[in-house]
């Protein structure tokens, strides 16, 4: 009996639980909606990523994946009529518009006689599943990485064979991949299944063992860069955790990636909203903001993370946090701000970890994190780019810039050699209005 597959976050055939659960049944439909809405309001980064995505997996299926484009309400009931399916297997969906979707679709199948199957989640364990003792969701990560390592998650499953049943592709949708891939940051990676299991390898031999120290280093090769590859389901979080083990540090990133995901489950409303709210007044930065942006702000550390972005569609996390830390604390800007450029420019944008990631930062988020605590982001640069690699990487008017030198530019008879900005604020100054509008607010 003919069923769909209808992918969404789950570009893989490899440890899929819905694949396997559709191919057990008969032949299979491989479906890719895209949804005008999503399309629309990613930027050109993501886009190009999920479209470059989408192309792999098509070559992955030997051309088998079918690609329409429309309301996926309207899309799923047409093609099930048109298959003679009565079921639509599918990955679950947690994000607060992924669930409003399903809903809409499977009440739209009901009318044609069908129905919606989901079989797992993005995530090694399911949001919404783990509680604590009293039954409630958790707030803080360290006790729900306790819990989440306790419930555990079955091993990956091998890639099913499938026997695909084959239909025409909308020209519409094949074109619009095509637009969107010419529009991918320069130095995007390759795509696909395929590729994530070649970058894993590539980290598991080279950079693992060393991850624990290297990890905050942006200058180094020592993360996975996976992100963008589970963002769209290229790989399974349970395929790494496999080989890594439950209580490794990278199997604790994994939990952070779990817990933000778990806390937009519980709370969909904290997507763009305050989870714990300062209540202090925020500016709108204009000029600075676009500095910001395009990493002019005469920070080196700042414009080295904010001009990677742009070339790679990705920024090493702990530029993230400073690059955040300076928009909201030293130009005080409210975090959807920033949390908004981001979605545009990461290939791994993700509104869980990114806007969870940047209420973290602006101390409007989880955990006790001090919302008083604003980065220096020279002593910062100075700590974590000691040698001044990435930003003479990033930066190339500070390249003739010996070590650390690069952090401090104002000090070096020769900083300013290059062109490059001065500063576009005094951190000192900035750190102290952060301050004060903290205190106001207590008294
Ligand atoms: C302001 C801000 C915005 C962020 N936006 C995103 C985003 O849009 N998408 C995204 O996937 N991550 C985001 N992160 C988290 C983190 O920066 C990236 O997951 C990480 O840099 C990805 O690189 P990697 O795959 O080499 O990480 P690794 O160090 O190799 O970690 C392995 C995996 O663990 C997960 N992970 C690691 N750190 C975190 C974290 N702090 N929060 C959640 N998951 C984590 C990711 O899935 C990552 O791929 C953000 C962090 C901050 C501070």
């Amino acid at each position: 009996m003919t069923s769909v597959l209808w992918f969404r976050r789950d570009l893989r055939l490899a440890d899929h639980p819905a694949l396997t659960a559709a191919a057990a049944s008969g032949d299979v439909v491989g479906l890719f909606v895209i949804d005008p809405v999503l399309w629309e309001r990613s930027g050109p980064a993501r886009r190009a990523w999920v479209a470059a995505s989408i192309r792999a997996l098509a070559d992955a299926t030997d051309g088998a994946l079918v690609l329409r484009v429309g309301d996926p309400a309207v899309v799923l009931p047409e093609v099930v009529e048109s298959v003679g399916a009565t079921t639509v297997h599918v990955t679950g969906e947690v994000t607060p518009y992924g669930r409003r979707r399903d809903a809409r679709v499977a009440a739209a199948l009901t009318e044609v006689g069908a129905t919606g199957h989901p079989s797992g989640t993005p995530y090694a364990v399911d949001p919404g599943t783990v509680r604590t003792q009293q039954g409630g969701p958790f707030q803080v990560f360290t006790p729900f990485s306790r819990a989440w390592r306790d419930h555990g998650w079955p091993d990956p499953l091998p890639a099913p064979n499938v026997e695909w049943r084959r239909m025409r592709n909308d020209a519409e949708a094949t074109k619009l991949i095509t637009d969107a891939i010419r529009d991918a940051p320069e130095a995007m990676p390759e795509a696909g299944e395929h590729a994530a299991r070649t970058q894993w390898d590539r980290f598991r031999a080279d950079a693992l063992e060393d991850y624990d120290t290297a990890r905050d280093l942006p200058a180094v090769e020592g993360t996975s860069r996976l992100s963008p590859y589970l963002k769209i389901g290229a790989i399974h979080p349970r395929q790494l955790l496999a080989d890594v083990g439950k209580t490794s540090r990278y199997a604790t990133e994994i939990a952070w990636r779990d817990f933000y995901a778990d806390v937009l489950w519980n709370r969909p409303e904290t997507a763009w909203s305050d989870l714990r709210p300062l209540a202090i007044p925020y500016d709108d930065p204009a000029d600075d903001l676009e500095a910001w942006r395009t990493g002019t702000t005469g920070f080196p550390i700042v414009d080295a993370g904010m001009r990677q972005l742009a070339a790679e569609g990705w920024m090493h996390n702990r530029v993230r946090m400073i690059t955040a830390s300076f928009l909201t604390k030293d130009l005080h800007a409210w975090w959807p701000t920033g949390a908004r450029f981001f979605l545009d420019q990461l290939i791994d944008g993700d509104v869980a970890s990114n806007n969870h990631g940047w209420q973290w930062v602006a101390g409007t988020g989880t955990d006790a994190s001090p919302y008083f605590r604003v980065f220096n982001p020279i002593t910062q640069g100075k700590k974590f780019d000691a040698d001044g690699d990435y930003v003479r990487r990033w930066v190339p008017e500070l390249a003739h810039l010996p070590g650390s030198a690069v952090h401090e530019p104002w000090k070096h008879p020769l900083g300013y050699e290059g062109d490059y900005p001065r500063p576009i604020v005094d951190h000192a100054v900035e750190r102290q209005v952060t301050l004060d509008r903290y205190a106001a607010r207590e008294r």
